[in-house]
């Protein structure tokens, strides 16, 4: 078996799974070799293997032995940045359920609009999302709590939702999604009034509530952080819900270590399960971002490429901002009467969001930089923003690095992110080794030269 039948057995694999899973979880995957009777196959990170491994085994197996004449018995995973080997599987001792089954009138809370159809992925969201699809078709098993963090406006609600969503159209769960808020609310007891309408006691509502459910969603836990009986009574919640299986998923606007005055046992419960973040989007997924959101709303008007890269160009990192900058676009070319949306148009539109207008909105900026540098090193333009680490490939990237800073007003963080979430400080060593070289090196001068040239 050979690369060829490994691509053959994907063709067929993908006619057998959804499409979200087959990009999730297959398009990941490489083929190693066979050894054996194993076939060896290679994983960016432990969640694909251990999702994979109890999903999809049989699939993979069955499938390839279709296509050659010695069969597989086994199929072994390698990491691919050989990451050590963690064990994620953890034993949880089944309990007995205590919530009264008193009929609470049950609802979930849930935007049905917030898939995981809509929910884009790039860079900076692909292994939140992973977790998120792999908790929604394995909840309360493997990664419990899922905690999900990052900075405001980046998809953790919408991803929640996706999940929550799943859950309840495939598994037929009960979900309950709540914020903080409502959750402090509830706890305090504002919702007693209405409970008492059905007599039962106070207590009782909130048990039923928040225990008689499959997957409680608790959304911007670091509102909870102010709170300490209601972190108490969570911690119950808690303890509750995952010794009986039933999953839970967290976010937050940082990482657990840093929810300062949360309690120290809640946050190692949260250790229990998987932490992942979402970081600010780069420039490719915010195009895509837009350009799905005009697809999926049926906007009538034809939205140029160069305005959707202004917009992505100018809305910053917040994709709540950029679907604001498009709302805001199209009603503005509606009420202005323009059957065309421009540049020109774009301008006027967004001028008072926008604090900070760029010259051009294609010139110079990160990508453009990061294209022209590849091309003229003759190397590819994913490799630029790859982590590798050889010299033809790492000169070339400082090079764009040291270019970006010194043609755009791009700062040192926002480089990094778009060379593949890089730290600023990896951008600013580049910059200082690139400016020192220049110094000396006659060929690097004559090539920056060129490049720049290119750029104008
Ligand atoms: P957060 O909870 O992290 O503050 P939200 O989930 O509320 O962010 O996201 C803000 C808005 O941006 C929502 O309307 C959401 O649909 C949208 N959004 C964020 N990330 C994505 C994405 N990757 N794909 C599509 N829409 C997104
Ligand atoms: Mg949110």
């Amino acid at each position: 078996m050979d690369q060829t039948v490994w691509n053959k057995a994907l063709e067929i694999i993908k006619n057998d799974v959804s499409d979200l899973s087959f990009s999730t979880w297959f398009k990941n995957l490489g083929f190693l070799d066979i050894k054996d009777h194993i076939i060896r196959l290679v994983v960016p990170h432990i969640l694909y293997k251990n999702h994979i491994e109890s999903n999809y085994k049989t699939i993979i197996l069955d499938t390839c032995n279709s296509l050659i004449d010695t069969p597989l018995n086994d199929i072994q995973f390698i990491l691919k940045d050989s990451l050590k080997d963690l064990d994620n599987t953890k034993e949880i001792e089944q309990l007995e359920n205590e919530a009264d089954n008193i009929n609470y009138n049950y609802e979930s809370n849930l935007i049905k609009k917030y898939t995981f159809d809509n929910f884009v992925v790039g860079e900076s969201n692909t292994f939140a999302q992973a977790a998120a699809l792999a908790v929604a078709e394995n909840p309360g098993h493997i990664y419990n709590p899922l905690f999900i963090y990052g900075n405001s406006g980046l998809g953790k609600t919408h991803l929640m939702h996706a999940i929550g969503n799943y859950i309840k159209e495939v598994h037929n769960k009960k979900v309950l999604y709540v914020t903080c808020d409502q959750f402090m609310e509830d706890f305090t007891g504002l919702s007693r009034k209405s409970s008492k309408d059905n007599n039962i006691d106070y207590i009782t509502f909130f048990k039923n509530k928040y225990r008689n459910i499959d997957v409680l969603i608790l959304d911007d836990i670091q509102f909870l952080a102010s709170a300490q009986k209601t972190q108490e009574e969570f911690f119950h919640t808690f303890n509750n819900l995952h010794n009986n299986n039933k999953q839970i998923i967290i976010s937050s606007d940082r990482s657990p270590e840093d929810l300062k005055l949360l309690e120290e046992r809640l946050k190692t419960r949260f250790y229990w399960g998987l932490e992942v973040n979402i970081d600010p989007p780069d420039l490719n997924l915010k195009v895509n971002i837009i350009k799905k959101k005009i697809k999926g709303e049926r906007i009538a008007k034809e939205i140029p490429d160069n305005v959707i890269n202004y917009m992505a160009n100018n809305c910053g990192n917040d994709v709540r901002q950029l679907e604001g900058s498009l709302n805001r676009l199209i009603a503005y070319s509606t009420i202005m009467g323009f059957n065309e949306i421009n540049l020109d148009v774009a301008k006027e539109a967004l001028k008072d969001q926008f604090k900070k207008s760029y010259v051009a909105t294609d010139q110079n900026n990160i990508r453009k930089i990061q294209k022209i540098v590849s091309d003229f090193y003759k190397i590819s333009f994913e490799d630029i923003k790859s982590k590798k680490k050889s010299n033809n490939i790492a000169i070339p990237r400082q090079v764009a690095m040291y270019l970006c800073r010194k043609l755009t007003d791009e700062s040192f963080p926002r480089i990094g992110i778009e060379f593949g979430g890089k730290n600023h400080t990896t951008v600013m060593h580049s910059c200082t080794k690139i400016e020192h070289e220049l110094k000396n090196n006659k060929e690097l001068r004559d090539s920056i030269n060129i490049i720049e040239k290119q750029l104008q």
